[in-house]
């Protein structure tokens, strides 16, 4: 199997499991623009693969979390740091004042 293929059915699987909508915020990109953009989503690994301490497999389930390609953008924004999912929903919902 390729990189390719392989991440491929990593994102098939992720989709599976938690869907096409980002996990930060709700945006789902086929609501908002339609059939053209459906099953758009940037796939996060919220465990870095660079700190496994040996290879494993992925678990897709915790491993791996749709995001929009703004919140995608956010977490990783600062390079010494990759905000966990909780921490952006955390941040989103103070800054629009709804907590
Ligand atoms: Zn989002
Ligand atoms: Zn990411």
């Amino acid at each position: 199997m390729t990189t390719y293929e392989r991440n491929q059915k990593y994102r098939n699987q992720a989709i599976a499991i938690h869907g096409d909508s980002c996990k930060a915020c709700g945006f789902n990109f086929g609501e908002y623009y339609g059939e053209y953009a459906e099953g758009f989503i940037h796939i996060h690994h919220s465990v870095p693969v660079s700190t496994y301490e040996e290879p494993r497999a992925l678990n897709p389930e915790v491993d791996l979390v749709p995001l929009c390609a703004n919140c995608h953008s956010i977490v990783h924004r600062r390079k010494d740091k990759t905000l966990s999912v909780d921490e952006l929903k955390t941040m989103i919902q103070s800054a629009s004042g709804d907590v």
